[in-house]
């Protein structure tokens, strides 16, 4: 489609009854669809089919919908523009010649494009948020545990879960209903039950935010753009408007955040992409007697510079040398991340920041340059380090570039924070 929002177009059928009734949901390409290819944005799985459905899939057919394809993203994920996909860049729907950001920019995108009334994202670093902020829609990253990871390509498992995209707060709420809750094929769930709430999101897209208190962390808005800090504070404006109280909260940790975070994330990623040796899964380097050439064969020819730099640099990271000085250190920042945001959910109910601290980049823009890919996530992977829930919610344009507000919950604080969010979009 016109903005290659899609790596493989499809229609897998639904239950014929169910709440998704008549509703098109696109995949983001790294969750198992039986039958059709699930590539992961890599050209090393540009031909994998996968034999099982995702429990998320599995849930989303049940519920009714139609799938109508698998949605472009960034290479296993690695990336904040969707650029790093094997299968062409996409363009972001509502700011052209801009990149959708990512990595779920593909279901993002059709999404914005009205290509599928709602999509499934997956959430590592800010995946879900990020394309959501850029696009213009709505995103919610869950509670580590609330959503099944079974059938999710693994990128890194400690952190990610699968979200929903959607024009607004409460269909993002009602399709979180269809896919939340425990599977017994992913011991690390969670039912919310257990945690003094129930499942019935979409019914706390009320727009009551009367009473509610809103921590604003100063560390999170210093860093924005001007452009996103004035449409972020007319939001406030609009919350306080509907009764709700803002205050200025610290999360002093955050600025070790995206250090710790790709730390942790390279490291996971080295060890899960260990498997696509070319044998079990992925292109084949061609056997000739030597299985390291034949692995590294494999590799060089099926993933891309940004897989191949996380890789090193995960391995490294994790080496017998290196693991005291690296990953244990960004172990201990996000114990301390942790610990930061408990502190500031006992004064407050949420905490608001920009969801991204700068507009979407044009196409081509940061592809060059890593690093300031990596500090753009600022905002969003403090909450991945931490488990706890987020939404991006769209609060207008500056220089008509969309620009996005993150609500972040306590742990299985889902309904407040579609509760507030739904004040605004
Ligand atoms: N941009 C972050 C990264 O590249 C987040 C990606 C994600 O959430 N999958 O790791």
């Amino acid at each position: 489609m016109e903005h290659n929002g899609y790596i493989t177009e499809t229609e897998i059928g639904g239950a014929a009854n169910g709440p998704l009734a008549g509703t098109t949901v696109a995949v983001k390409d790294n969750l198992s669809t039986e039958g059709v290819r699930t590539t992961c944005g890599s050209a090393m799985l540009a031909e994998y089919v996968p034999p099982f459905d995702a429990t998320v899939v599995e849930r989303v057919k049940n519920a009714g919908a139609t799938i109508p394809g698998k949605t472009n993203m960034d290479e296993f994920g690695m990336g904040t523009t969707t650029e790093t996909s094997a299968f062409g860049p996409v363009e972001n729907p509502a700011a052209p010649g801009h990149v959708p950001g990512g990595s779920s920019g593909g279901s993002a995108a059709v999404v914005a494009a009205g290509d599928a009334d709602l999509a499934l994202g997956t959430d590592t670093g800010g995946s879900v948020r990020c394309p959501a902020a850029f696009c213009g829609v709505v995103g919610i990253k869950p509670t580590y545990g609330l959503v099944s990871r079974y059938g999710l390509v693994a990128y890194a498992n400690s952190l990610e879960q699968v979200g929903p995209i959607a024009p607004t707060v409460a269909e993002a709420a009602e399709l979180l209903e269809v896919i939340a809750g425990p599977d017994s094929q992913d011991a690390t769930t969670r039912d919310a039950t257990d945690h003094g709430t129930d499942y019935d999101f979409a019914a706390a897209a009320d727009g009551d935010v009367d009473g509610l208190s809103v921590g604003v962390p100063t560390e999170l808005v210093e860093g924005a753009e001007e452009g996103v800090r004035e449409q972020f504070w007319a939001a406030i404006d609009d919350l306080e408007a509907a009764g709700a109280t803002h205050e200025a909260v610290s999360l002093p940790s955050v600025e070790h955040a995206v250090e710790a975070y790709y730390v942790i994330a390279m490291g996971e990623a080295s060890s899960n992409l260990a498997r696509y040796d070319g044998v079990r899964y992925g292109v084949s380097g061609g056997y000739e007697g030597d299985w390291n050439e034949t692995f590294a064969r494999s590799r060089e020819e099926g993933f891309g510079e940004e897989v191949k730099r996380r890789v090193l640099l995960g391995t490294y990271a994790l080496s017998a040398g290196y693991q005291e000085k690296y990953y244990k250190k960004a172990q201990d920042a996000r114990a301390w991340v942790q610990q930061d945001f408990d502190s500031a959910f006992e004064t407050v109910d949420v905490l608001a920041s920009p969801t991204m601290p700068v507009t979407p980049f044009e196409l081509g823009e940061s592809l060059d340059d890593p690093l300031k890919m990596y500090l753009a996530d600022a905002n969003t992977t403090p909450v991945n380090l931490a488990n706890l829930p987020a939404i991006s919610v769209p609060v207008g344009e500056t220089d008509g570039l969309p620009v996005g507000m993150q609500l972040v919950g306590p742990a299985f604080g889902e309904k407040a924070i579609i509760r507030a969010g739904s004040a605004l979009a």
